[in-house]
């Protein structure tokens, strides 16, 4: 096809289907109710709708821009609202993964929040997961909640629908949304087998403290004080 040759961005066309096909696999994903986005340096990527991910190729990746454009013959998935929304209001983020993951789901029907009842709940950037109210798939109004319950989070649960979250990279973004669904999944467990005990706030302190070195290395951490996290900073041997 003669659109293949000015096909931009190819490599990153290829890893958000990777991560498509990563996100079944793992099982936090059912069929093509998920989607999945990266930034690029002039709006995103995102996967189309409604195209099965083991036929999706690298055509079917719709290219964006933050005022809601696309180019191509396909159409993006009907959530692309949320996606467009999240690289606008948090610069940070550089790619995005949405799930209808299992637990993740059941919890976001009870519309039940996760509260801190495991330190790794830190990992999204506060001391609890918020649910964010419900709207209808794919509006604007929908996004607007789901932006309010990711203030300074980046993960949420969208009420009777699944999750959000992001990351720097897809394979940030697509970790946390494994994180999520585990956590959701030992909230429900603990949850039906007792009352899980809650980290205080002065505990998640502490942990939301460390986090922000978490899963760093030494080339990522200029401007911050590592000694002051000395805690958990092992010492460095010479060779
Ligand atoms: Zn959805």
């Amino acid at each position: 096809m003669s659109q293949h040759t000015s096909l931009k961005f190819p490599a990153l066309r290829q890893q958000v289907i990777d991560t498509c096909l990563a996100m079944n696999i793992e099982g936090i994903n059912q069929g093509t109710s998920g989607n999945v986005s990266v930034r690029t340096d002039e709006g995103f990527l995102i996967t189309a709708s409604g195209i099965p991910y083991k036929k999706m190729v690298p055509e079917h990746v719709v290219e964006m821009d933050l005022a809601g454009g696309y180019r191509g013959e396909f159409l993006p998935s009907t959530e692309w609202r949320m996606h467009l929304d999240i690289y606008s209001a948090r610069p940070e983020a550089g790619a995005v993964v949405h799930v209808h993951s299992p637990f993740a789901m059941t919890l976001a029907c009870q519309r039940r929040e996760v509260p801190a009842f495991h330190y790794m709940i830190g990992v999204t950037g506060g001391t609890h997961l918020r649910v964010a109210d419900y709207a209808e798939f794919g509006t604007k109004e929908l996004s607007v909640f789901m932006l309010k319950a990711l203030q300074e989070r980046t993960a949420c649960l969208l009420a009777n629908h699944g999750q959000i979250c992001f990351g720097s990279d897809l394979e940030s973004a697509l970790w946390l949304a494994g994180e999520i669904e585990s956590l959701c999944h030992a909230y429900w467990a603990a949850t039906l087998t007792g009352q899980p005990v809650i980290l205080s706030e002065g505990e998640m302190a502490s942990v939301l403290k460390r986090f922000k070195t978490y899963g760093k290395q030494p080339g990522d951490l200029k401007g911050i004080d590592v000694s002051a996290l000395a805690v958990f900073a092992p010492v460095k041997r010479d060779a």
